[in-house]
């Protein structure tokens, strides 16, 4: 009998949930992460009285009723609502793109005009077939949108130019005829009032815990100390990148305090030209906060400074943190290699965003750890 029913590599949401659940049907759990801190990337931490998103904006949004009682054992959750502002150029434009958005860029009032105008573009394109990113995505939303708002962001976020991008990458690009600058078309969605660290330590509280730990420097050891494997990392890393190594971007943030309250008055401001080289300056006390009056939290000890946070893409190479996987058909047919391994393993369970190789948000991560829990401990 080893020691430990379970072996969790990596102190992120999946590993956590997972956690909760094994300790709940009595397994005894040991988690492990290569960082010094517990929650992966949705780790927040208190500067100037701020919860600070350590790894980018987070905001937690779903539709899905089960994982938003969920999430709600561990924390309340606040009444914050994603709308971010886009800055071309100094001008600003409100997203989605809806009716503010047109608005301001048209002159004009009424959805009737902005339907107008967004289809004249797209007929004087006259785009059959998309080649490349740039012509899909004028050939959706039009010249004047794409030229502002999309180009010059896409094609930092990406490290190419529009035009040398496969037009697949954009699928849709969601228009609304409506004034409502609500990001998420979700039926619930919030930021957890005191941030997200307090979750994954609430879920991790029945086992036992080992930050500083990376699995590679001592599977062998790990493994004896523990019956069943649950491994949150790179799935191309725990098979020796046998068949390849599986791309992602990279991202790196700058993050600052200021002698200022109010920086830019909105939690996330995209900036959308080429030549800006962050995509996104994050403002974290208005995810809190708010505005006037906050989101019904007391604004007492609200710092009198302000924290922000510029996230400028990156490439990605072995050493550097994997954001975001590149799901194209390459990388998608290298990773059903590994999933054929992984499927033969009979006490070895992959998940997460890098376990299953895919961008997930964190509902559908808490959702893919309940599934996965519930299939392993009945
Ligand atoms: P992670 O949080 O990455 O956890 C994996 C853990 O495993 C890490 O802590 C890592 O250190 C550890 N690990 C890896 N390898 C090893 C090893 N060899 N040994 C030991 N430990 C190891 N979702 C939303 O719902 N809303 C948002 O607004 C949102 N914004 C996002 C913004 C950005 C910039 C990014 C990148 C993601 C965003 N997400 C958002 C997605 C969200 O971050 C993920 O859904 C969630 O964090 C994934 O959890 P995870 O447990 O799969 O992975």
């Amino acid at each position: 009998m080893k020691k430990y029913d379970y072996l969790i590599v990596g102190a992120g949401l999946f590993g956590a949930v997972f956690a909760y659940e094994a300790g709940k049907a009595g397994k005894k759990v040991l988690v492990i992460d290569k960082r010094d801190h517990i929650a992966g990337n949705i780790y927040t931490k208190e500067i100037e009285n701020i919860q600070v998103h350590q790894y980018g904006a987070h905001i937690f949004h779903t539709s899905d009723r089960e994982v938003w009682d969920y999430v709600q054992q561990f924390a309340e959750f606040n009444r914050y609502t994603n709308s971010p502002v886009a800055c071309y150029k100094d001008e600003l434009y409100n997203l989605p793109f809806n009716m503010n958005t047109f608005s301001k860029m048209w002159g004009i009032r009424t959805p009737a005009e902005a339907k107008e105008i967004i289809e004249r573009q797209i007929r004087e394109a006259g785009i059959r077939e998309p080649k490349n990113l740039e012509e899909q995505a004028i050939s959706l939303v039009g010249r004047d949108i794409y030229e502002k708002l999309v180009k010059g962001y896409t094609e930092k976020q990406w490290g190419r130019r529009a035009t040398e991008l496969p037009s697949f990458i954009i699928r849709r690009l969601p228009v609304r005829f409506v004034y409502d600058n609500n990001y998420f078309n979700d039926k619930y969605q919030g930021i957890p009032v005191g941030g997200y660290t307090q979750i994954i330590e609430k879920m991790l509280e029945g086992a036992c815990v080992r930050l500083n730990t990376d699995f590679f420097t001592c599977r062998e050891e790990l493994m004896n100390e523990a019956e069943n494997l649950v491994f949150t990392g790179m799935i191309d890393e725990y098979y020796d990148y046998c068949y390849g190594e599986l791309e992602y971007r990279s991202l790196r943030f700058e993050t600052e305090v200021l002698e200022m309250e109010n920086y830019q008055g909105n939690a996330v401001v995209n900036y959308t030209e080429y030549e800006i080289p962050y995509t996104r300056i994050i403002e974290h006390k208005h995810f809190e906060y708010g505005c006037q009056g906050g989101y019904g939290e007391s604004r007492s000890g609200i710092s009198d400074k302000t924290v922000i946070t510029r996230e400028y893409p990156a490439a990605w190479s072995r050493g550097k943190e994997p954001y975001y996987p590149m799901n194209d058909e390459k990388n998608n047919a290298l990773y059903e290699k590994y999933r054929a391994l992984a499927d033969k393993e009979e006490h070895v369970i992959f998940g997460g965003r890098l376990g299953m190789y895919r961008y997930f948000d964190m509902h559908q991560v808490v959702r893919e750890a309940l599934k996965a829990a519930e299939k392993a401990l009945g």
